[in-house]
C-alpha cells in the first residue's frame, strides 16, 4: 500500500497546468443576472471596487473589522499567479476530453473567468457564462490543499521509515504543529467569512514552482480540486440552470452541477493512477465544502455537504488498494476527526475509506 501511495505522490509531478485551451480572463465585469454559487447562492459582498490600483490592507476600513492588516500581502497578491494558471485547469484535469469541453460544452461562446475580492467563494453568472473565483477562495482552497499534500507526504515518509514497519497508526500531531498545518486550516476557515491579509507565518503560493518539486505537486493537487469546482460552475451554465425555480429544483440543480463535474473528470479516467489523482483532488474539494459548511452552516439553496460527498463518492469506483482512498482517509480524519481513536487497525484502503465515510455521516449528517 505504501508503494502505491508513493506512486501517487510521484505522479503529482505531472504538469496539470499545461493545456492550450483557456478561459478568457476578464478583469472587470459588472454583476448581472443570476449567480449560482459553489457553496452558497448568496451574492457575496464586494468590498469596494475591483481596481488595478488596489492597495493591500485598504479593506480594513470597508467593513472588514476583523481583517488582520499586520501582513502587507493580500490574498490577491498571494494568489493572482494561481488565478492565471486556473484558466486552463478545467481542460487540464481531464486532458482526454479537453477538445470535447471546448467544442461541445463551451462551444464557441465567450466564457470568461473573473477574479473577485469577496470572501472565499466561487460562482457563475449563468446568462453571461462568467465564472468568478475570489482571491480569498483561491487562498482558502490552496491552504487546504497544502494541508492535504503535507499530510499525505508525511504519512508516506512515516510508512517508508523501516522502523515504522508494523505500525498501523500514523500520528500526524507533531507535523500538524511543526508545519503550521493548524494555522493553514484556521486561515482557510477565516477566509470563508471575510477576506484578510496573508499571515506572515504562512508560506505563499508559488505558481511557477517546478512541477516535480513539493510546491509544484501541491499546486497540481490544488488545481485538480479547483477544476472540480470550476466544472461544477461550467455545469450550471451548460445546463442553463435558473434561479427562478422552487427550492427543491434549485437543490436538484446543485446535484446536477456536481454530477457534471464528477463524471466529466472520472468517466474517461481509466482505472489507473490518473483516476487516483483525480479522486484525491475531488476529495480535497469536498473537504473544502465541509470546512465551508462548518463555518457558515448549511443553506437552503444547496444540498448539505455530506449529501454532496455521498453522491461524489458513489462515482469514485476505487479498488481495494486505492492510494487515493487511503490518502483521503488521512486528510478527512486529520481535518474533521482528529480526536477520536476508535478507528480499527489493519484495514485495507477501501475499508478505511468506508469507515471514514460512515464517520463523516455521523459528524455531518442531520
Ligand atoms: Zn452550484
Amino acid at each position: 500500500m505504501g508503494q502505491d501511495r508513493l506512486e501517487l505522490i510521484d505522479w503529482l509531478h505531472n504538469p496539470l497546468a499545461k493545456s492550450k485551451s483557456k478561459l478568457h480572463v476578464q478583469r472587470r465585469k459588472p454583476f448581472d443576472g443570476w449567480i449560482a454559487g459553489f457553496a452558497t447562492n448568496e451574492r457575496p459582498v464586494e468590498y469596494g471596487n475591483m481596481r488595478e490600483d488596489y492597495e493591500p490592507g485598504m479593506n480594513a476600513g470597508l467593513g472588514m473589522a476583523n481583517a488582520r492588516v499586520s501582513s502587507s500581502r493580500s490574498t490577491k497578491d498571494a494568489t493572482h499567479s494561481l488565478f492565471k494558471v486556473a484558466c486552463s485547469s478545467p481542460f487540464a484535469i481531464a486532458p482526454e476530453r479537453a477538445a470535447e469541453l471546448k467544442m461541445q460544452v463551451m462551444n464557441t461562446e465567450d466564457w470568461t473567468l473573473n477574479p473577485s475580492e469577496t470572501e472565499a467563494n466561487f460562482w457563475v453568472v449563468v446568462p453571461d457564462k462568467s465564472i468568478y473565483l475570489s482571491y480569498a477562495g483561491l487562498a482558502s482552497l490552496w491552504c487546504l490543499s497544502r494541508v492535504a499534500f503535507t499530510t499525505i507526504y508525511m504519512a508516506s515518509q512515516i510508512s517508508r521509515d523501516p522502523d515504522a514497519k508494523g505500525v498501523d497508526q500514523v500520528d500526524l500531531g507533531q507535523v500538524w504543529t511543526e508545519r503550521h498545518l493548524d494555522k493553514y486550516v484556521a486561515y482557510a476557515r477565516r477566509l470563508v467569512t471575510s477576506d484578510e491579509a496573508w499571515p506572515e507565518v504562512l508560506q505563499v503560493p508559488d505558481a511557477t514552482a517546478a512541477s516535480d518539486s513539493g510546491e509544484g505537486r501541491l499546486n497540481n493537487l490544488f488545481l485538480g480540486a479547483l477544476s472540480w469546482i470550476m466544472l461544477h460552475e461550467i455545469g450550471h451554465a451548460h445546463y442553463q440552470h435558473s434561479k427562478w425555480v422552487g427550492a427543491d429544483q434549485r437543490v436538484r440543480q446543485e446535484y446536477e452541477a456536481d454530477a457534471f463535474a464528477t463524471s466529466w473528470i472520472l468517466e474517461k479516467a481509466g482505472n489507473g493512477i490518473d483516476r487516483e489523482y483525480r479522486v484525491l483532488a475531488i476529495i480535497v474539494a469536498l473537504a473544502w465544502l465541509f470546512l465551508h459548511e462548518q463555518v457558515k452552516g448549511g443553506g437552503k439553496d444547496h444540498p448539505a455537504a455530506i449529501l454532496r460527498f455521498r453522491e461524489a463518492v458513489a462515482a469514485f469506483e476505487l479498488g481495494p488498494r486505492s492510494p487515493a482512498a487511503e490518502n483521503g482517509v488521512y486528510l478527512l480524519k486529520a481535518l474533521f476527526d482528529p480526536i477520536s481513536e476508535d478507528m480499527p487497525a489493519g484495514m485495507k484502503s477501501h475499508e478505511a475509506f468506508d469507515w471514514m465515510a460512515t464517520r463523516m455521516e455521523e459528524l455531518f449528517g442531520q
